[in-house]
């Protein structure tokens, strides 16, 4: 899965953040990319909407992959520094957590750490080739820190070290801040030992969170790394001063990103990164779907609810990643159905691969099969315009000349990219898992009725039967969950 395909001859086109237009992609050395994507703080579980990000992410790389480049990928855990704001307010968000669960901040970090590659796993996202922590980089902050000090970009105040963006011209280049109009108080709180509101802190020595646990020496003093600068440090050790593409979503322009150019840049005095990508919002019904806010889904709550993790990136897919994605329950059932409908048809069409066809026959479906190919690829390489390679697939999986054989080698061949087990001959709910007590409480039993037609329906197969089911459960106001033993019933 992991082998790049021997070709590197496709043009490329990305929009690029930092020129606000789609580029051709050219990169600093042949047949290789560098990308560092931003990782989850793992001070909860990650999100669906993080998980939103990490997937398109995760289709970068492999479009890169099949388009026959190494790639070399790079994704940071942040297990220190991060504060609840982006610019140094707030409280610290490892600290918090510790707090309220009761564990240490290590016991934290490592918790969700492997909840995020557990998540990933499920999501069949692939692993970077590299997943540094913070913690664990601490020596190379440090060293970053003191280079910035000697090319006089920092200063201390009240026992913390700072970036002085006012030594670096080009600061807020890629949210296209003016400079002039960054007045103190507007969106970050007021720091009085900060020369610029907009500076930030590289390093904590004198830390507002008296009880922090996580401190190390430093010739700053005793202390911690702020937030940015870890993505710095971590990047530039693992891909070198210069790299090919920086991603992260979309809410990482304005601070940590336009934060991350003055440090990097700010050492090194070279242009630190070619290309920047940036996924939009998965967005609940009250705006963007945020940790802060307390209200969250996860994939095990999907889990939970009878939804298995590829039908959500299977939904995640079906929106292009530049575009904002409203979740719901009824969209993401949607997705479910069709993603079951089209794993259906595939499994027949795999049935039949042992028929013999014409001279003819055999030489219209390949031609159709590379007609398709260059379809999906044209839409892949156009901006990853993944609806677009979604709609190719289901003409595939629907052709009528194209023969058993050449559907399945197209199918094998963009899921690598797509990354959906088409192949794997299971129903999409079945790694859903749940807890079911086999009580229903005090559900209505017309309720209880429809859950029951509904078993009956997935029983024989009949889908159709049995999705349209579940929604007008839905539409009651109820969520069925499906369990190993038949399925549960929740109020909305
Ligand atoms: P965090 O764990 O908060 O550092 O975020 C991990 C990644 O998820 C970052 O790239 C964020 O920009 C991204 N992200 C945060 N919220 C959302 C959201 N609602 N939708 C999509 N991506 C998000
Ligand atoms: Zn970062």
């Amino acid at each position: 899965m992991n082998k790049p395909q021997d070709k590197t001859s496709a043009v490329i086109n990305l929009y690029n953040t930092m020129s606000r237009s789609v580029e051709e992609f050219k990169p600093l050395k042949q047949n290789q990319v560098g990308m560092y994507t931003c990782g989850p703080t793992v001070y909860n579980y990650a999100h669906i909407g993080n998980l939103r990000t990490f997937i398109f992410e995760d289709v970068l790389k492999k479009m890169f992959l099949r388009a026959g480049y190494n790639v070399v990928h790079v994704m940071n855990i942040t297990d220190v520094g991060h504060l609840t704001g982006d610019g140094d307010d707030g409280d610290d968000k490892m600290g918090k957590a510790a707090e309220k669960e009761k564990k240490s901040v290590w016991d934290i970090a490592e918790f969700y750490t492997k909840a995020f590659f557990a998540d990933e796993e499920a999501l069949n996202i692939q692993k970077a080739t590299y997943v540094p922590r913070a913690t664990e980089n601490i020596p190379e902050i440090i060293a970053l820190i003191e280079r910035l000090g000697k090319n006089g970009l920092t200063y201390s105040a009240n026992g913390n070290v700072y970036f002085s963006i006012d030594n670096f011209p080009s600061y807020g280049e890629l949210a296209r801040l003016d400079k002039q109009s960054l007045n103190a108080g507007q969106r970050i709180e007021i720091d009085r030992a900060k020369k610029n509101p907009h500076d930030f802190v590289l390093w904590f020595t004198k830390s507002k969170f008296e009880n922090q646990a996580m401190l190390w020496d430093s010739p700053f003093g005793k202390g911690y790394p702020g937030w940015h600068i870890e993505c710095s440090a971590m990047s530039m050790k693992y891909l070198g001063e210069q790299f090919d593409i920086h991603c992260g979503g979309v809410d990482a322009i304005p601070v940590h990103h336009t934060n991350e150019i003055a440090q990097s840049e700010g050492a090194t005095g070279k242009k630190w990164v070619n290309y920047w990508m940036h996924g939009e919002f998965l967005l609940s019904e009250k705006g963007k779907m945020s940790k802060s806010s307390g209200e969250f889904l996860t994939l095990s709550l999907l889990k939970e609810k009878g939804y298995s993790p590829l039908s959500y990136r299977y939904f995640v897919l079906g929106c292009h990643y530049r575009k904002q994605l409203q979740f719901s329950y009824e969209a993401l059932s949607g997705a479910e159905t069709s993603l079951r409908k089209l794993k259906n048809a595939i499994a027949k069409i795999n049935d039949e691969t042992s028929l013999s066809f014409t001279p003819d026959a055999k030489k219209v479906s390949a031609e159709n099969k590379a007609k398709y190919t260059s379809e999906f690829d044209r839409a892949l390489y156009n901006d990853m315009n993944m609806p677009v390679c979604i709609a190719t697939l289901q003409k595939v999986v629907k052709d009528k000349t194209m023969l058993p054989c050449d559907k399945i080698a197209f199918i094998k061949d963009v899921d690598f990219v797509l990354s959906l087990d088409l192949l794997q001959d299971d129903d999409v709910s079945k790694s859903a898992s749940s807890s079911n007590n086999g009580q229903n409480g005090d559900i209505p039993s017309e309720i209880v009725e429809l859950a029951e037609k509904r078993l009956l329906a997935k029983k024989n197969k009949d889908w159709s039967t049995s999705d349209a089911i579940r929604s007008e459960i839905q539409e009651k106001g109820y969520i069925l969950i499906d369990t190993p033993t038949g399925y549960e019933i929740k109020r909305k």
